[in-house]
């Protein structure tokens, strides 16, 4: 199992992530991304991670 994490501090906001989830779980207030869905149902596939430039985002195997 997969939980992801996004740091609010170092998010640019670029949405690039949100867009790129295959598991809907990001989410966007207007500013930041964040995880807006239940953590757990990331798949790990690293898609969010690959399009984040600011490297906000972690994914931890547990
Ligand atoms: S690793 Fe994949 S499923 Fe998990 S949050 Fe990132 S894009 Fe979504
Ligand atoms: S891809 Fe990175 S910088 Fe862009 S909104 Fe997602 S977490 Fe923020």
């Amino acid at each position: 199992m997969f939980i992801v994490s996004i740091d609010e501090d170092i998010c640019e906001g670029c949405e690039l992530c949100v867009e790129g989830c295959p598991a809907r779980i990001l989410g966007f207030n207007g500013e930041k991304a964040f995880v807006s869905g239940d953590e757990t149902e990331c798949m790990g596939c690293e898609a969010c991670i690959s399009v984040c430039e600011s490297g906000a985002i972690s994914i931890m195997e547990v």
